[in-house]
């Protein structure tokens, strides 16, 4: 309480009549915090607090690399600090056009379209290409966003269990909509697992669907280059294939992309909202994923050493007994832990190994599925992955499930 007065003050001046307006958000936040549930922020320093990162998502350990301070930096001298407007009047840079250009080409598709995050290409794909005449099908695990763009969508949703392609069938099968989209993570973003996208796109085509798939996390990890779950599977440059992306994982910058067939793209800048209606994305961030797609095509090494490291890490974890992914084909590895305070505690643990990690809880997880999000590094050595080792063995006694007591 006394946490909560200094951070919010007393509430003063509000009649007989009138109740405290903000009373109800501090009553939700406490209970949120007795219930070890509350979301809070984790300022860093210029490192991570001196703490080995196991919780960012610069999976090829790019974000302070020279080479994209100094690409952000030479936009910067081109093009200035903002992008001026959005990217249909002054915003779309010579570097712009050139990103949508290389991501297409990276990926394996005919066009790409910038965004300013990779929340508001999700939102522009699946609201443009949705409508009250298009079904929408959604992976009951995907990515808040896209739970966000169903919403936007207008559209009738249709949840269907995880990496179910028989429920998606069945959904698309017994629609009334004339058009339907199938929408799903490419590597789940907590699970770490990968969507069944050969046999997703077999059932969108038998169905004459769209198939959106988000790279957010594929981008950069997975399939040769790096260039993503689509081009893995060998779907990418198919006409009903879209793709989403951020460029603020793996290529350690900020925004997103819409990657697709040219009507597709078309469409969207004729129509998505998130795209007509925001200001184009900073030139620096520009600047900055364009170097790291040239540091990603130098050393086309680095997605395979990222997923290398996820595998160590999960064996790791597997060995001493905890519940993981036995085997991660990206960069993202959960430990499930169960209740939030287990989470909470192990999270405490690895901060005192010197090692920073996510904490996932409800809502962000399911209830009993609160876990240690762990991410990989291609950068990530032998002497930190013996330092996880040992915290992780901590972590195993401690919620009684090592092997080795
Ligand atoms: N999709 C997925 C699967 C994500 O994990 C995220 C970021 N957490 C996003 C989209 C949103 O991307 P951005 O952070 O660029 O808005």
């Amino acid at each position: 309480m006394t946490e909560v007065v200094a951070r919010y003050g007393t509430a003063t001046g509000y009649g007989t009549a009138g109740a405290d307006p903000l009373e109800r958000l501090r009553a939700a936040g406490r209970a949120r915090e007795a219930a070890g549930l509350r979301r809070t922020l984790l300022p860093r320093d210029g490192g991570h607090g001196g703490l080995v990162d196991l919780a960012s998502n610069d999976y090829l350990g790019l974000c302070r690399d020279p080479r994209l301070a100094a690409g952000a930096a030479r936009a910067v001298r081109a093009y200035g600090t903002g992008a001026t407007g959005s990217r249909l009047v002054t915003g779309t840079t010579e570097l712009h056009a050139e990103l949508d250009r290389r991501l297409a080409g990276l990926t394996g598709t005919a066009a790409g379209l910038v965004f300013s995050s990779g929340y508001l290409a999700n939102l522009g794909a699946v609201a443009t290409l949705g409508g009250r005449d298009v079904l929408v099908v959604s992976d009951r695990s995907n990515h808040a966003s896209i739970v966000d763009a169903c919403r936007l969508s207008r559209s009738r949703v249709a949840i269907t269990p995880h990496r179910d392609v028989a429920a998606v069938e069945s959904a698309l099968a017994g629609r009334d909509e004339p058009h339907a989209l199938v929408v799903t993570d490419a590597v789940f973003s907590v699970d770490g697992d990968v969507a069944p996208l050969a046999a997703l796109h077999r059932v969108v085509r038998r169905h004459g669907a769209i198939l959106v798939v988000d790279e957010a996390h594929a981008l950069g990890v997975v399939g040769d280059g790096g260039r993503g779950a689509a081009h893995a599977a060998g779907i990418a440059g198919e006409p009903d294939v879209v793709l989403t992306l951020t460029l603020s994982k793996s290529l350690a910058s900020q925004g997103g992309a819409v990657l697709g067939a040219p009507e597709v793209i078309d469409t969207l800048v004729d129509a998505s909202r998130a795209f007509i209606f925001d200001t184009g994305l900073n030139p620096a961030a520009v600047g900055a994923a364009l170097a790291a797609l040239d540091v990603l095509a130098a050393d086309p090494g680095l997605p395979g050493r990222a997923r290398e490291r996820a595998r160590r890490i999960a064996s790791l974890a597997a060995g001493l007994g905890l519940e993981t992914t036995r085997d991660p084909a990206a960069a993202v590895v959960p430990v499930f832990l169960g209740a939030p305070e287990d989470a909470l505690r192990a999270r405490e643990l690895c901060r005192e190994h010197g090692l920073k990690v996510g904490c996932f809880r409800p809502p962000s997880v399911p209830d009993g599925r609160s876990c240690l999000r762990l991410t990989a590094r291609a950068t990530l050595d032998e002497a930190e992955l013996t330092v996880l080792g040992g915290a992780l063995e901590m972590i195993a006694r401690s919620t009684g499930r090592s092997l080795h007591t």
